[in-house]
C-alpha cells in the first residue's frame, strides 16, 4: 500500500517506520530540513540539555525499538516525585506534607453529602483542596497529558454528578495507578530523544524529502497520514471543511523549559509532575538525581518547566527556593507546545477514527501525548493497515 506521511516528527517517523517494516510503500514529506519536530537534544559544555521531552514511560514497543534501532536506554533512580506547589512555590514531596494528610484525616468526620457536584468538590470536600490542587488536578489534567482512555475519566473529573462510593473508587485507582508505577518504567535515551528521532530517521532515509511543505493533499497518490500540528492544518487543501473546523477548535497551551546547571547538589531527587497551573512554575526534573548521567565536570543539571515567567524569574526560583545557584541556563520558550486534552480533542479522536476520506491525522491530539504512547500507537495502526 501507498502510504503518504505528512511530517517528520516522532508521530510522522514512527508512524513511517512500522509502515516501513510491514512492506509497506512508504514517503515522508518534512517541511524543515531535519525530521524530529519539536524534538531537540544539544551538546553544551556544561552538559546535556533536552528542549522538549525529557523523559517517557516504558512499554514493550519503545523497548523492542529502542533495541532494535540500538538506543542505551537510561532507567530512572528514583521512584519519587515531586509536585511544584504553585501557590509558594515550594516543591511538594509526594505524596503531601504531614500537615497535609493530617489535615485530610480531620476533613474524614466532616458531614457527608449525598451527592457531589464533581470528583473536585468530592476530593476538597473530604482530604482538602491541597489534595485537589496539588495531587489529583495534576495527575488527571496535567501538562503531560492523560492517555485517551483517561480522557473519559477527565471528563467525569469536571461533569458528572458524583456518588460518594464511586468518587472514593475513582480517585484511589487513579492515585494508586501512580504510586504503583515502577521507577524502571521511567526511561530516557541515554543520549537524549534527538538520538531516536536520528536513528528512526536514518533508518528511513530514502523514504523521506526534507524541504517540502505539503499545502494540498489531493495530488499525492495513496493514502494519507498527517502528523502536523493540529493549528497547521489549516494550510492544508484537500481536507474536509468539518475536519478543519473542529481543529481549529484544540487548544495548545504554552510552555517553557529552563536547563539550569549549578555547582549545588540539591537534597531531594526526582521527577516533578507537572501542574496545570496558568501561570509560573509548572513542575522541576531533578536531571542529575533522577537519571544520574546529563552533567559534566561534576556540576548538577535541572529543569524548570514554567509558563510566562522570564528567563531571570525561573533564577530567582532557584536561588531562592530551591536554594541552588545557577552557572548557565538554556531556556527555550514553546509558543502551543502541547495540545490541551479536552472535550474538542475527545471528540476529535472520534471523528478521526471514523473518517472515511484517503486521509487521516496521527499526532499527539489524537490520543497520545506522550512519546512511549506515540510509539505504540504507531504500530498498532501499522498492524492493522
Ligand atoms: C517542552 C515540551 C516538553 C515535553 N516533554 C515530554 C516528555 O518529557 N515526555 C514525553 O513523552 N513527551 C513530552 N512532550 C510531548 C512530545 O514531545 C510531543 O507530543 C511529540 O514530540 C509530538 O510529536 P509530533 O510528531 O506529533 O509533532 P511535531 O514534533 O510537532 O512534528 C510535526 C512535524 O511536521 C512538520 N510539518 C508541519 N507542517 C508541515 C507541512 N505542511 N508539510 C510537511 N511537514 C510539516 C514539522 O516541521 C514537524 O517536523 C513534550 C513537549 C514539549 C513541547
Amino acid at each position: 500500500m501507498k502510504i503518504n506521511i505528512i511530517g517528520a516528527g516522532i508521530s510522522g517517523l514512527a508512524l513511517g517506520y512500522f509502515c516501513k517494516k510491514k512492506g509497506h510503500d512508504v514517503r515522508i514529506f518534512e517541511a524543515s530540513n531535519k525530521a524530529g519536530g519539536i524534538i531537540a537534544t544539544e551538546f553544551m559544555p556544561e552538559g546535556m540539555v533536552q528542549h522538549g521531552p525529557h523523559l517517557t514511560r516504558l512499554n514493550n514497543t519503545l523497548e523492542a525499538l529502542l533495541q532494535e534501532l540500538g538506543i542505551e536506554t537510561v532507567y530512572s533512580l528514583t521512584k519519587k516525585r515531586y509536585i511544584a506547589n504553585v501557590h509558594n512555590g515550594f516543591n511538594l514531596r509526594f505524596p503531601l506534607t504531614l500537615s497535609d494528610i493530617l489535615k485530610s484525616v480531620l476533613l474524614q468526620f466532616r458531614e457527608r453529602k449525598n451527592s457531589y457536584t464533581s470528583l473536585a468538590d468530592f476530593v476538597n470536600h473530604h482530604y482538602g483542596e491541597v489534595f485537589t490542587q496539588n495531587l489529583l488536578q495534576p495527575i488527571i489534567n496535567g501538562v503531560y497529558a492523560v492517555s485517551s482512555e483517561k480522557l473519559n475519566e477527565e471528563i467525569a473529573f469536571k461533569n458528572i454528578y458524583f456518588k460518594e462510593k464511586r468518587a472514593i473508587y475513582f480517585t484511589l485507582k487513579v492515585i494508586l495507578q501512580k504510586l504503583n508505577s515502577k521507577s524502571k518504567e521511567i526511561i530516557t535515551p541515554k543520549d537524549g530523544f534527538q538520538d531516536l528521532t536520528e536513528e528512526l530517521a536514518y533508518s528511513l532515509n530514502k523514504n523521506i524529502s526534507y524541504n517540502i511543505k505539503i499545502d494540498d493533499i489531493s495530488n499525492l497518490d495513496g493514502f494519507n497520514y498527517i502528523t502536523v500540528p493540529a493549528f497547521n492544518v489549516k494550510n492544508i487543501n484537500g481536507i474536509l471543511l468539518d475536519t478543519h473546523r473542529i481543529l481549529e477548535d484544540i487548544v495548545y497551551s504554552n510552555l517553557d523549559v529552563t536547563t539550569v546547571f549549578s555547582s549545588t547538589p540539591f537534597t531531594k531527587e526526582g521527577i516533578g509532575i507537572l501542574t496545570n497551573a496558568k501561570n509560573g512554575i509548572l513542575g522541576v526534573l531533578f536531571n542529575s538525581s533522577t537519571f544520574g548521567f546529563r552533567t559534566i565536570s561534576k556540576l548538577h543539571s535541572y529543569s524548570i518547566f514554567s509558563k510566562n515567567l522570564t528567563e531571570e524569574e525561573v533564577q530567582n526560583f532557584c536561588k531562592n527556593t530551591l536554594k541552588v545557584e545557577v552557572i548557565k541556563s538554556y531556556f527555550k520558550s514553546y509558543n502551543k507546545a502541547v495540545p490541551i486534552y479536552n472535550n474538542t480533542i475527545k471528540d476529535f479522536i472520534n471523528y478521526n477514527n471514523n473518517l472515511k476520506t484517503n486521509y487521516k491525522f496521527f499526532s499527539n491530539y489524537t490520543g497520545e501525548i506522550s512519546i512511549g504512547g506515540i510509539i505504540k500507537k504507531a504500530k498498532e495502526i501499522a498492524e492493522k493497515l
